[in-house]
């Protein structure tokens, strides 16, 4: 008898983040307030540029208010603090996204913790990181929960199973980590200095790559039967392509999701969400 190996399931983040976007958008249609998003922008970064533009785009079709500061690239620090101070103060703006990463000349650390944190809707901010990792999770960054989003969407039970994250990077792999502590996942970090990377990977049941090095995880890498939510966005050959070799992993895992249309996406859903949230956050603290 010849077993044949089912292909994985495909994740369309798009699909997925559509119906969240459209949620959204009857939520708030009859409201008198809109959400309000602030996106700052320094410099002309071109995939900066591509990722904002998509951002305000959005913003705009579930009926979001946006505004949109573009500033120089020599922008002085203290410049940009007192915007995000100013912003700070503006009723109307819930959320303040900075776009990352930032010039040289700037402490992005300064800025970031200059955001209140019920505006922080990237989520980086230490307050909210810090309620992260103490599980009382109060605006999370939008790419981890994402991955989360993604991977329970498959239906796959997510406690007790190996998940292995590649990455350790603030803003993507320790808070994927710490969402999937948080839903008892035994989880193992991997990073550029980690050995025998495939001795980690080929043990995941659940599996995250957040490196953003084109095809560096192959089908030698993944169990059989795995979730692989690959996060990476890479530029080769003029296109976009993830961090996993996406056409001969899809014939090894139970599901995959592809670059682009996964977690891309999904990541400007739950921004959006989180924008939502930090207007009804400042309505409680008004109480
Ligand atoms: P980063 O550069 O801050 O972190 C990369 C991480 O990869 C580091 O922790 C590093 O230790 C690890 N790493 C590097 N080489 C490795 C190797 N050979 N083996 C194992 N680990 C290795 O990047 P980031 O900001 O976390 O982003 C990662 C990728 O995700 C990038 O491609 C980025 O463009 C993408 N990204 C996508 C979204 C989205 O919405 N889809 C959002 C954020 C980032």
């Amino acid at each position: 008898m010849i077993l044949l190996k089912m292909p994985a399931k495909i994740i369309d983040g798009n699909k997925i983040a559509e119906k969240i976007l459209n949620d959204l958008k009857s939520k708030i249609k009859n409201s008198k307030q809109k959400p309000g998003l602030a996106i700052v922008l320094v410099g002309n970064n071109p995939a900066s540029e591509i990722y904002v533009n998509f951002k305000e785009k959005t913003c705009k079709e579930v009926g979001f208010y946006c505004e949109r500061f573009n500033l120089e690239k020599n922008t002085s620090e203290i410049d940009l603090l007192n915007l995000v101070n100013d912003l700070n103060q503006k009723a109307n703006l819930h959320g303040i996204l900075v776009q990352l990463p930032l010039p040289n000349q700037i402490n992005e650390h300064l800025i970031i913790n200059s955001i209140l944190p019920h505006k922080d809707v990237d989520g980086f901010t230490p307050f909210n990181l810090g309620n992260l990792v103490s599980g009382n999770t109060f605006l999370a960054p939008a790419t981890a929960r994402a991955v989360m989003h993604l991977i329970e969407h498959t239906g796959v039970q997510i406690e007790g199973k190996n998940a292995v994250v590649v990455g350790r990077s603030v803003i993507v792999g320790k808070p994927v980590a710490m969402m999937l502590l948080e839903k008892n996942a035994t989880v193992t970090i991997c990073h550029s200095k980690t050995k025998n990377l495939q001795e980690h990977t080929k043990n995941a049941d659940i599996l995250v790559a957040a490196v953003g090095k084109p095809k560096l995880i192959t089908k030698e890498m993944v169990k059989d039967g795995a979730v692989v939510i690959d996060v990476g966005i890479n530029r080769a050959n003029g296109k976009i392509v993830g961090d996993v070799d996406f056409e001969n992993v899809k014939d090894i895992a139970g599901f995959v999701t592809p670059v682009p249309r996964g977690v891309g996406p999904m990541t400007i859903a739950m921004l959006m969400e989180n924008t939502l949230k930090a207007m009804e956050l400042a309505d409680r603290i008004k109480k």
